[in-house]
């Protein structure tokens, strides 16, 4: 499947249009090319989501889930509750991890988006103009993630080091 193709079929899979699921398909892909892997069938792949408990966060969960495979109902994937918008994933076959982060840039600018704006006064997304809403999703996806380390040798003490790093 093309990257876009990817991105549309998430969307459905979430239920709306919105930013921060559009970042989970992000980092998602962008952790499978790290790898050199792709999207995750079986149990080859083990994602970590860092995220809150705050809607965005919950959403990044799903574009991440998607995209790579990685899923609550295959038990291959985890969350730490640290409020972040970053996804480390390990490949168990050669035992090695790569931690992406959305760029800062992303969630400031969507932060300080009419959108958010919107739903800080407490409007559902429904309600909200889909220009809005699309502005935030086209440049969350055209904005790249970051990759901030990839293990050589994977070692869950090292990944739970580095959440806490960043
Ligand atoms: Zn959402």
């Amino acid at each position: 499947m093309d990257p876009p193709t990817v991105l549309e079929k998430a969307l459905e899979f979430h239920g709306h249009r919105c930013w921060a699921s559009v970042a989970g398909v992000r980092v998602g892909l962008a952790a499978l090319e790290k790898l050199g892997v792709k999207r995750s069938g079986g149990t080859q792949l083990y994602g970590i989501v860092e995220i809150g408990e705050e809607h965005g966060g919950m959403c990044f969960g799903d574009g991440v889930q998607y995209a790579t495979g990685c899923t609550f109902g295959k038990g291959n994937i985890r969350t730490l509750t640290h409020g972040k918008f970053v996804l480390t994933m390990i490949d168990n076959k050669f035992r090695h991890s790569v931690r992406v982060t959305t760029r800062n840039v992303v969630i400031k600018r969507t932060q300080e988006s009419e959108f958010i704006e919107f739903r800080k006064k407490g409007i559902p997304a429904s309600k909200i103009a889909v220009e809005l809403i699309d502005r935030a999703v086209d440049f969350t996806w055209l904005n790249q993630t970051r990759t901030i380390s990839k293990l050589i040798r994977f070692k869950i003490s090292n990944i739970l080091r580095d959440s806490r790093k960043i």
